[in-house]
């Protein structure tokens, strides 16, 4: 049969990337710390790592100034993601959102009863925070900030940010999704680990896939009020969530400060490259604000992307504003003039 064929094909032959730029990974990652943890951890291996879990949790804890109860660890943040999206949905709760944002959290939603509410960007391609807040009524069950937001790498203003959730989680929980929160120049100064501080109802996701290079490894978490961490702790497998490799890595690179900004300074080289091509090529783009960037297509967004795809380079297209985009992610410069040469054989 056809299909078992085409999966014996993939299974034969995986699909080769010369550039792969379709999941906004970190391709300089992980760390040397990290690999010769994962290696030196095996021999414990066979233990169930619960105290890892906790110690790797105090760590983060100890740096944002919160308490251990404050955080919830799991693989990654997106079991973290669809816990939040099982309890608020409940009972056919609405989940506001940004269009287009990720569209994880308010996906899974749907599945729980929960109703999408889609709210357009600004004209500038960010998060209209003033649309959202007054979309909020006794039926929301949760509103989800992605900041950076993904597809666009655009950020709020964090004052306005700030203030949004003040207001916004009196009446509903906020969801912060700051998976992208490194690439910024003052992550402390933008991340919304303050208002959990100051006592509001927000949760705050982060994620050790993006700059951290950890995307295959699985590791992240969320920072929120300890009844809201107890209340989605039941959606998780709690403390046997992460494994024993993982744990070892995340502890070795966490705040690896020399390391990530290397990794920052190798995406922004990429970046401004990818820029000069778009600009020579005659293309906009969004002005970006982690590690990929939106711009317009002067052609049909699926065609886009398989003719890349067979010149060895993957990306993704978006429907925005009635026009075609592509989200191509940040990658290692070799990567780049992959796609640089690709992209002028076809643009
Ligand atoms: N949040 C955002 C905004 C993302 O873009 C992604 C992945 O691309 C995730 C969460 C989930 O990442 P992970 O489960 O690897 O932490």
């Amino acid at each position: 049969n056809t299909l078992l064929a085409e999966q014996e094909a993939v299974i034969a032959a995986p699909p080769v990337f010369k550039a792969r730029l379709l999941a906004n990974e970190n391709p300089f990652g992980p760390s040397a710390a990290a690999k010769k943890a994962i290696v030196d951890s095996l021999d414990t291996s066979y233990q169930y790592a619960f105290m890892a879990l906790s110690q790797l949790a105090g760590k983060i804890a100890l740096h944002e100034g919160v308490l251990n109860k404050n955080i919830l660890m799991d693989a990654g943040s997106s079991p973290l993601l669809l816990a939040a999206a099982m309890h608020y949905a409940k009972g056919g709760k609405s989940i506001i959102t940004g269009d287009p944002s990720y569209d994880d959290l308010p996906t899974q939603a749907e599945h729980f009863e929960g109703k999408w509410v889609k709210v357009p960007l600004t004209a500038d391609y960010k998060l209209d925070l003033d649309a959202m807040e007054a979309k909020v009524d006794s039926n929301t069950g949760l509103v989800y900030i992605c900041n950076p937001n993904n597809p666009t790498a655009t950020v709020v203003d964090t004052e306005k940010l700030k203030a949004f959730c003040e207001r916004v989680s009196k009446k509903a929980m906020v969801f912060v999704d700051e998976a992208y929160i490194d690439y910024l120049p003052d992550p402390a100064g933008t991340t919304l680990i303050s208002g959990i501080k100051a006592g509001q109802n927000i949760i705050v996701a982060r994620t050790f896939s993006k700059l951290y290079g950890f995307a295959g490894i699985r590791c992240g978490y969320i920072v929120a009020q300890p009844n809201t961490i107890d209340t989605l702790s039941i959606y998780t497998s709690g403390a046997f969530a992460i494994s024993a490799t993982t744990l070892a890595a995340a502890m070795a690179a966490y705040q690896e400060t020399d390391y990530l900004q290397d990794a920052l300074k190798k995406t922004n080289a990429s970046k401004e490259y990818l820029y000069s091509v778009l600009k020579k090529e005659g293309y906009t783009y969004i002005p970006s604000s982690a590690n990929f960037v939106m711009f317009p297509l002067k052609m049909d967004g699926k065609k886009f992307v398989s003719e890349m795809m067979k010149r060895g380079v993957g990306l993704r297209n978006w429907k925005l504003a009635g026009q075609e985009w592509c989200r191509i992610s940040i990658g290692r410069m070799d990567e780049m003039e992959a796609f640089a040469a690709a992209f002028k054989e076809i643009s």
